[in-house]
Formats: C-alpha cells, sequence, structure tokens
C-alpha cells in the first residue's frame, strides 16, 4: 500500500524557525542609534492573482542603512516554495547593485552591499508565495499551506516579506489588492498601512486575503478577529466556544494581549489548517478549529523537534475533545475520529512499531506524531481519570510557561513531578520506547472521519 505521508491533517508550521539567524550585520559603525528605526515602507500589489504571483516594493531609508556596509534581507520559506522569488532588484541611490543570494538553514539570504553614505536602498521582487510543508505533497494545491488562489490567498508572511538583520525592524505594509479584496492580518494599523515585525524574532503569521467578512469579540486583554467568506453562520465556525473551552481547559487567557485572527477558508482550498504566533487559518472541519486555537498555547516556539508528539499529537487530542466539548460536534464523530487514528498508527506501524520520538525527529512519520500522539494522550487523561487525577495538571503547567524549546526529556521530568511518577511507565514505552500502544478499544476504523490522512477510506 503507498503511503502518503502527509505531514498532517491540521499541520502547525512551526513559527520558531526564523529566530536562529546567525546574522553578520558587518556593520562598520556610523554612529550608535537610539531606539528601533523607522518603519520601512512597503507595498505588496497582487494584480493578478489567478497567476499567483505578487509583487513587493521596499524602500529603505538611511534610518535603516546608516553607517551600514551591507544589509542583509532573509526570506525565510523562500526556497521551500516551487518558485520562489522571481525576480530581485535592488537600487541603492538610484544605481542598481547586484545581491549575494545566500541559502542559510532553509531560508534565503540576499546580502545587498552597500556604498558609504547610501541613503536609500529600494527593493522590488515578485513572489510565488505557495508553501509546503516539508514532506507533503507538492501536486496537491489544497495541501498547501500558503498560496494566491483565482479567488482568495492565504500566505505565509515569511513566504512573502524578507526579514532584515537590524534589530527592532518593522514594515508599514500597504496592499494592493483586486477589487473587493481585504486583509486580514494580526498586524496593528498604521494609518492606511499595516505594521508587521521584520526583525530576526518576527514570528510566522498566516496572512489573508479576498473577498473576506470580518467580525470581531474580545477574550481578556485579547482581541480575536473571526474571517470568512460570505455572512456568518455561528453555527458553522464557533469559535468563540471552542476558545471559551479551551481557556476553561488551560486555565488561563491566551499567552499575548491584543489581536488574534482566525480565518476559515473553503475545505477545497486547504486541507486541515495551519497556525502562526496569532493567526490561524483552517477548513470547516471542527476538529481542525480546536487543533489550530490550541495551538495559540502549544505553539511552535514551546517544544523543541524531539517533542513532536506534545505539540502536535497533544493538541489533535485537544482538538478531538474540545470539539465535542464545546458542542461543535458528536461523540459519534469523536468516536469515529478516535477509531481513524486508531486505524492509521496501527497501518503506519505494521512495519513496526516507533517511539514518540522517532516519529517526532522522522518527516517520513509525520502522520504517527499526529495518530499515535493523539492516542497516547488518551491513554494518559483515561488513566489520569482512573487515579482520580486531571491531565490538565500538568499540561496547564506547560502550555501556560514561558519556556521555549522544551525538550522530552523535560515535559517528562515534570509530568513525573506533578503525578508522583503515575506516568513514567508510558513515557518509558511510548514516549522514548518502540512499544504499540495497548488495545484502546476505539471500534473499527472507516477512513470517512477525515480524521486520519493515510486511512483510506474503507469497505462499508
Ligand atoms: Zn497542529
Amino acid at each position: 500500500m503507498s503511503v502518503r505521508f502527509l505531514v498532517g491533517a491540521a499541520v502547525l508550521v512551526a513559527a520558531a524557525v526564523i529566530l536562529a539567524y546567525a546574522w553578520s550585520p558587518r556593520r562598520h559603525d556610523g554612529g550608535v542609534r537610539a531606539g528601533p528605526p523607522p518603519p520601512v515602507p512597503c507595498t505588496v500589489t497582487v494584480s493578478d492573482p489567478a497567476g499567483g504571483l505578487a509583487t513587493v516594493r521596499l524602500e529603505l531609508d538611511a534610518g535603516m542603512l546608516g553607517g551600514r556596509r551591507e544589509i542583509v534581507l532573509a526570506f525565510a520559506d523562500a526556497p521551500a516554495g516551487p518558485a520562489g522569488l522571481r525576480s530581485f532588484v535592488a537600487e541603492v541611490d538610484g544605481v542598481a547593485v547586484t545581491p549575494a543570494s545566500e541559502p542559510y538553514r532553509g531560508a534565503l539570504l540576499q546580502r545587498i552591499p552597500l556604498a558609504a553614505g547610501a541613503r536609500r536602498l529600494v527593493v522590488t521582487y515578485t513572489v510565488n508565495p505557495t508553501f509546503y510543508p516539508p514532506g507533503s505533497d507538492v501536486t496537491q494545491p489544497a495541501d498547501a499551506r500558503g498560496r494566491i488562489g483565482a479567488d482568495l490567498a492565504v500566505v505565509r508572511s515569511t513566504s512573502l516579506l524578507p526579514l532584515f538583520d537590524v534589530p527592532g525592524s518593522r514594515l508599514a505594509v500597504e496592499f494592493d489588492l483586486p477589487p473587493g479584496w481585504v486583509t486580514v492580518a494580526p498586524w496593528p494599523p498604521d494609518g492606511m498601512r499595516l505594521l508587521a515585525p521584520a526583525d530576526g524574532s518576527a514570528p510566522v503569521e498566516y496572512l489573508a486575503f479576498g473577498p473576506f467578512e470580518t467580525r470581531d469579540f474580545t477574550v481578556g486583554d485579547a482581541t480575536v478577529r473571526v474571517a470568512r467568506l460570505g455572512a456568518f453562520e455561528q453555527s458553522a465556525f464557533p469559535v468563540e466556544a471552542v476558545l471559551a473551552r479551551e481557556i476553561e481547559l488551560v486555565g488561563a487567557p491566551l499567552k499575548r494581549a491584543g489581536l488574534f485572527v482566525a480565518t476559515l477558508v473553503p475545505d477545497d482550498f486547504m486541507h486541515g489548517g495551519a497556525a502562526g504566533e496569532r493567526t490561524i487559518v483552517q477548513s470547516s472541519a471542527p476538529q481542525v478549529l480546536a487543533h489550530e486555537v490550541f495551538h495559540w498555547w502549544n505553539d511552535g516556539t514551546l517544544t523543541a523537534g524531539d517533542a513532536g508528539w506534545f505539540r502536535e499529537g497533544l493538541t489533535e487530542y485537544y482538538g478531538i475533545k474540545v470539539a465535542r466539548e464545546a458542542n461543535a460536534w458528536t461523540a459519534d464523530a469523536e468516536t469515529a475520529c478516535l477509531a481513524d487514528l486508531n486505524g492509521e498508527m496501527r497501518m503506519i506501524e505494521q512495519g513496526g512499531p516507533r517511539s514518540l520520538v522517532d516519529a517526532s525527529l522522522d518527516p517520513r512519520l509525520g502522520r504517527l506524531v499526529y495518530s499515535k500522539g493523539a492516542l497516547f494522550w488518551l491513554l494518559v487523561d483515561r488513566k489520569a481519570r482512573s487515579n482520580g487525577r486531571f491531565l490538565e495538571e500538568a499540561v496547564r503547567r506547560v502550555v501556560t510557561s514561558d519556556r521555549r524549546g522544551l525538550s522530552t526529556a523535560e515535559i517528562r521530568t515534570l509530568f513525573s513531578s506533578v503525578y508522583d511518577g503515575l506516568f513514567d511507565q508510558e513515557f518509558d514505552r511510548y514516549v522514548t520506547g518502540a512499544e504499540p500502544l495497548p488495545d484502546l478499544e476505539t471500534g473499527p476504523a472507516t477512513g470517512r472521519s477525515g480524521c486520519a490522512r493515510d486511512l483510506p477510506p474503507l469497505p462499508r
């Protein structure tokens, strides 16, 4: 059987990849600047959406260039797309200069030389911001987590815009879109523009463009903007109910104040969903919505690469649990989903069971992180309850912490201390060990729940 090892029905594209640029600014100091530089004016034009391209123009003045002999623009996703940058023209004080292109940790760096006393740099480029997560089937447009289509677009900020090696950099972005299209983004307005963070610590966000309708609601110090095409039907996209239940479960408000954005796209535009630091985008499936919302706590920066089973497995489990608890779907749908995840896990492990750490580190085992990961947490949740405890006791402490890059070993230690070793055996057998999970009595799989991508529909 050919198994498509797609990254998942509900992909979190890690927001942390861009944090670690080894910038080498090579700054020949012309004076110490106080505070962040002024925002860089930026225009994004999408004039022919069916063509799938955007044109971007940036104007950097002496406030950004002052004293430098080089400025580096990093395109975090550029080489990942099928075409990436189509053209790139840089002019310093009206004179064309040739940037040095350099791949760096999955990003593309454009090093632009600056003459002494350079006052103005204008950069224009055309980009195809299509983005497929590693391991996905690039012949399936709906498996992309970013693309410009004829009727709407979803684009990762890091596929469209550069980051600069200047601390505190921001872009003041103006969007020139087809008639009737609006921009849905988590960035604060600055006049007619939006202010986007653009230094090496800027997170990935998912931007949406199209004829979207939006409405806002507040949760504590945060505002959540919900966007969808056409009129709202509350029941079809129950963001408030899902968010309320998750806040109750984690016992904490959203991690940050300010604007968050949840965008619903048609099911044939994107299969599954994706989450940035303040943005989620997904198809209409309730468990995908609940999954992506949970990533606002269990985000890409919280855990290390070996803990994908916590980042995605736990989020998958809470997506399923919360979708039902928020009455966004039925108990039968939950049962069918768990049965399919079990079927998918057993199918992937036909060639031998794998540890959740192994699965987290091997892109070909991406789906096991979701299926075995979610079922591991089902097992732990059941054992907690039968011992008069709650999974949330430890989950709250992890997902509301400010920690970054938590490893499997650190998570195990935390669980061991919270529950006095109650789950040590489960961690040893399934997380670091490669034992198959016991029979979880999930019932027969159908392959039709929409939860297990690699499990084909089974005969009725
Ligand atoms: Zn996810």
